[in-house]
């Protein structure tokens, strides 16, 4: 069953739509908040969380808006309103299960999907309750987002990184502050994306900025792409993933993306449908030219820019070898 905050925190009749979760009840006390998004989110108990890759989603569905989202896929089977965020509500019990019973520690990754800190995350604590459970457990964690909430964490990824290896990963796709606004509506702008960079640097955190995706006509600039390189080479970055400058369209997010594109850049719709037909891969005409500027930047600057070996590092599980050496005299 949906409700949406607003509802939730306006109606009494809502205070029992959902016994065995009603301890989120005094938790929407914030109203300035709440009428801001019209957020909806749904509860739902799920038998597995870990992947076969070790990766998790604890929400299934976002609020965040950006119109090219590819998570919008039909392919992914989500069967729910988008917006209508899926609370993988037992994803922290399910999470200590599969951490107590494996045999080797490794990297456990989330946000690829869906962002771990989107609005509802401030007041339901999910993705907070799963990296107490890693940081516990002394396993590695590789996050994903594009808010600037995971600083309300920033103790855990500090402690994680600790024990273990931590890699903070924000996606950065538009320099200019406007155009972010319009393609990225409710996510932080990329200045501030690019601050938390730094103060994760600040605190010894490694970072992965993921450029991706460029869309056709829109962001893909000289200007646009060497904004963000320098924001990058500031926050001093470990790695940044590119699939070259374009972006990926098929159904589900295709008609949400071409509905965008309607709303705010009339016409461009038919010039993508005319160029680009129904294909999946779309690249930029500057791709070229911008693909060079970017290895150029990155080698020049000490920036890892092979996806393989950022994926490598991503995945390969580190124990600091001091917390090895406590252990062993202890
Ligand atoms: S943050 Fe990610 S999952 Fe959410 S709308 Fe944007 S692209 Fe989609």
């Amino acid at each position: 069953m949906a409700v949406t905050l607003i509802e939730y925190a306006h109606s009494c009749q809502i205070y029992c739509y959902n016994k065995e979760y009603k301890s989120l009840e005094t938790r929407f006390t914030d109203f300035t908040y709440l009428n801001k998004e019209e957020n909806k989110m749904h509860f739902k108990k799920v038998k597995t969380i870990l992947s076969a890759h070790n990766g998790m989603n604890i929400y299934r569905g976002c609020t965040h808006g950006c119109i090219y989202c590819d998570s919008r896929s039909k392919c992914y089977h989500i069967d729910h309103e988008f917006e209508d965020v899926e609370v993988k509500v037992n994803a922290p019990e399910l999470l200590e299960e599969a951490l107590r019973k494996k045999r080797k520690k490794c990297m456990i990754g989330t946000g690829s999907m869906c962002d771990p800190y989107m609005h509802c995350e401030i007041e339901l604590n999910h993705t907070r309750k799963c990296l107490e459970i890693i940081d516990r457990y002394g396993f590695g964690l590789s996050i994903l987002t594009k808010s600037d909430r995971i600083l309300r964490d920033l103790d855990l990824l500090k402690s994680i990184n600790e024990k273990a290896k931590c890699v903070v990963q924000l996606t950065l796709t538009t320099y200019d502050a406007d155009l972010c606004r319009i393609l990225e509506p409710a996510v932080s702008t990329t200045k501030r994306r690019f601050e938390v960079l730094k103060i994760m640097h600040e605190n010894h955190i490694p970072t992965v900025v993921w450029l991706d995706p460029i869309l056709p006509f829109i962001n893909d600039t000289e200007e646009n792409l060497r904004g963000i390189l320098n924001y990058c080479i500031e926050a001093k970055v470990y790695g940044i993933i590119c699939f070259g400058m374009g972006m990926t369209l098929r159904e589900g997010n295709r008609e949400y993306f071409y509905q965008k594109l309607d709303q705010h850049f009339p016409g461009l719709k038919e010039k993508y449908h005319g160029k680009y037909g129904y294909s999946y891969e779309i690249k930029s005409d500057h791709n070229e030219k911008l693909m060079r500027i970017f290895y150029e930047e990155c080698r020049a600057n000490g920036i890892v820019c092979s996806n393989s070996a950022i994926f490598q590092y991503l995945h390969t599980y580190e124990q600091r070898h001091d917390i090895e050496q406590i252990s062993m005299f202890e």
